[in-house]
């Protein structure tokens, strides 16, 4: 499950060098997670870090974006990050 973030973001910028998979940026009014990038920090990370640096607590799981684990190291392959 990729993660989004809510309206309670404050636009700090403090997560986006945090992702190891470049998966967040600034929005129009936001900063928002690539749902096509996101792979809850698996496998690279135990904890999410955006969720471990947000000051806002605003990083949560996305309940439209469920996947497996199996799934999720399948899509931090693909991204070719190395
Ligand atoms: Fe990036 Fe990890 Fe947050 Fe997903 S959970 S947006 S991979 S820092």
């Amino acid at each position: 499950m990729s993660l989004m973030i809510t309206e309670e973001c404050v636009n700090c910028d403090a997560c986006v060098p945090e992702c190891p998979n470049e998966a967040i940026t600034q929005g129009d009014s936001i900063y928002v997670i690539n749902a096509e990038r996101c792979t809850e920090c698996v496998p690279v990370n135990e904890q999410q870090q955006c969720v471990v640096i947000c000051p806002a607590n605003c990083c949560v799981p996305d309940p439209n974006h469920q996947e497996t684990r199996e799934q999720l190291e399948a899509k931090y392959k693909s991204l070719n990050l190395g």
